[in-house]
C-alpha cells in the first residue's frame, strides 16, 4: 500500500502566492500506519503523530516534475538516518502548475527503501462546506456566533457538536483547567491535562472546523460582569453550562436585559436526571422557573470537592465511598441532556433560515425539558421505560410550557 500523505491546501496556496519554490516542512506520522500530515507552517492545532522531515519543491515545467525521482533519491539522503527515529522517514512532495492545473508527485524514503506516496489535500476555506469534498455539509450556520459559558462535560461536548453542524464563530468562557476527574466525561483526553479548557476546547472545535473563529476568555464571570455583558451583547445564542446557580442567575439577568436566547442545561445530583431550560426574549426567564420548580435546590455534582461543598455527601462518608457516589454520574447519563441542548441550539440558530430544521422547530416548542436516567430518589414514583402506561417514565423527554412570574425579580419590567 502506498503511504497516504495529507497536505493542507491553504499552506500550499501560501507557498504558491509567495513564489516559494523550495522549502522544508515537518511531517507527522502515525507509526506503523504510513499515514502522514505535512506542514510548512506551524499549524494552529497541535498535530498528532511522530515528527519527521518533509521537503517541498515547485517546478516551473512539467518535464522537471516527471523526472524528479532521482532528485528525491539524492536530496533525501541529506536528512535520512535509519538509526534516528525522527529521521527514519523522509517525505518529498513535488508540484508543478500547468494551464492552471496542479500536478503532483511524492515519495517516501524509509527503512524499506523509496516508494511513491499518495498525496491528498485537506481543503481550504472555500471548499470547506461541500458534501462531496468539504469537511462540513452546509454553510447556513457559518455566520452564527455562539457564546458558551462553562466548558466542562456539557459545554465541551456542545461546542464540538455545534462545530460539526457548521457554526462558524464561538466565544468560550471558563477559568478552569483540564483535570483528571474531568476526562471521562469531557471532549478532551489525557494528553490535554493541565491545559486551560478554553484553549483545549478551541482546538477540539478546530479539529472539526479548522476555520472556525474562537475567542477565548479565561475568567470567572461572577467577578467580571462587564466583560460577560460585552460577550452576551454580541452573540446569537448563549449556552449556559456552568455548575452553579449564582452564575446562572447572572447570565439570566444580562440575557433578559439584552434580549438574548439562552439554553441552561444541567445534570442533577449523580446524573440521575437533568433538565434544559430555554430562555427567549420576552418569555419566562430562569428566575421565573426556579420560583416554581421542584428541582430548584439540585446542583450538578461534577466532582468530589463539589459534592462535599454542597453537602450532598455527609462528612462521615469515607473518601472511597464518596468517590463511588460521584462516579455514578457517567458520561452516558449526561449525553442525552447535552444532546437536547444541541438540538435546541440548532433550532434557535437556524430559525427562519432556508434549510433550517422546521420540523424540529414545531416539535421543540417548550420552555423547559426534563429527563430522568434512573428511577431513584427524585424519580422513584416514575414508571419504568417500558410499561408505565400514562405515568411519567424514565428515559423520555418531558416538555413543560411555563408562564412568566408576575413577581419575577429578573424579568418583570414593572419592578
Ligand atoms: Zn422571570
Amino acid at each position: 500500500m502506498a503511504s497516504i500523505v495529507y497536505v493542507y491546501q491553504n499552506q500550499l496556496q501560501n507557498l504558491i502566492d509567495n513564489n516559494i519554490q523550495e522549502t522544508n516542512g515537518v511531517a507527522f506520522e502515525w507509526k506503523g500506519e504510513e499515514v502522514f500530515h505535512v506542514y510548512t507552517q506551524y499549524p494552529e492545532i497541535s498535530p498528532s503523530g511522530s515528527p519527521s522531515v518533509c521537503m517541498y519543491r515547485f517546478f516551473e515545467e512539467e518535464k522537471a516534475l516527471n523526472e524528479c525521482k532521482p532528485l528525491f533519491e539524492q536530496e533525501s539522503l541529506r536528512y535520512y538516518n535509519a538509526q534516528n527515529d525522527f529521521n527514519s522517514s523522509i517525505i518529498g512532495i513535488y508540484f508543478c502548475i500547468t494551464d492552471n492545473v496542479l500536478l503532483k508527485k511524492g515519495f517516501i524514503r524509509n527503512r524499506e527503501g523509496i516508494k511513491d506516496i499518495d498525496i491528498k489535500f485537506v481543503p481550504n476555506k472555500s471548499d470547506l462546506y461541500s458534501r462531496s469534498k468539504g469537511l462540513l455539509e452546509t454553510d447556513i450556520l457559518e455566520k452564527k456566533h455562539v457564546l458558551i459559558i462553562g466548558l466542562g462535560s456539557f459545554g465541551s461536548q456542545i461546542a464540538v457538536e455545534l462545530a460539526k453542524a457548521g457554526v462558524g464563530n464561538f466565544s468560550l468562557i471558563d477559568f478552569d483547567r483540564v483535570e483528571l476527574h474531568n476526562i471521562a466525561r469531557h471532549i478532551c483526553g489525557v494528553n490535554e491535562l493541565g491545559r486551560l479548557k478554553t484553549n483545549a476546547v478551541s482546538d477540539a472545535i478546530k479539529l472539526k472546523n479548522p476555520y472556525a473563529n474562537t475567542e477565548k476568555t479565561d475568567i470567572d464571570i461572577t467577578t467580571n460582569q462587564t466583560l460577560l455583558e460585552e460577550h452576551i451583547k454580541k452573540t446569537d445564542l448563549v449556552i449556559c453550562a456552568t455548575d452553579n446557580n449564582q452564575s446562572r442567575f447572572l447570565i439570566n439577568d444580562l440575557a433578559v436585559k439584552h434580549k438574548r436566547t439562552v439554553l441552561f442545561g444541567r445534570a442533577i445530583t449523580r446524573a440521575e436526571g437533568g433538565d434544559v431550560f430555554r430562555l427567549r426574549p420576552e418569555g419566562p426567564c430562569y428566575c421565573c422557573l426556579i420560583g416554581n420548580n421542584w428541582f430548584n435546590t439540585q446542583e450538578e455534582i461534577s466532582n468530589l470537592e463539589r459534592a462535599r461543598e454542597t453537602g450532598s455527601i455527609p462528612a462521615y462518608v469515607s473518601e472511597n465511598d464518596a468517590n463511588a457516589i460521584v462516579q455514578v454520574g457517567l458520561s452516558s447519563d449526561i449525553a442525552p441532556i447535552y444532546n437536547m441542548m444541541v438540538k435546541l441550539s440548532l433550532v434557535e440558530l437556524s430559525r427562519d433560515l432556508q434549510s433550517g430544521i422546521a420540523s424540529l422547530e414545531e416539535e421543540l416548542t417548550f420552555d423547559y425539558y426534563i429527563w430522568a436516567n434512573r428511577r431513584e430518589k427524585f424519580y422513584d414514583n416514575w414508571g419504568s421505560f417500558n410499561g408505565a402506561g400514562n405515568m411519567p417514565t424514565i428515559m423520555k423527554w418531558y416538555g413543560v410550557k411555563l408562564t412568566k412570574d408576575e413577581e419575577c425579580l429578573s424579568c418583570n419590567k414593572s419592578r
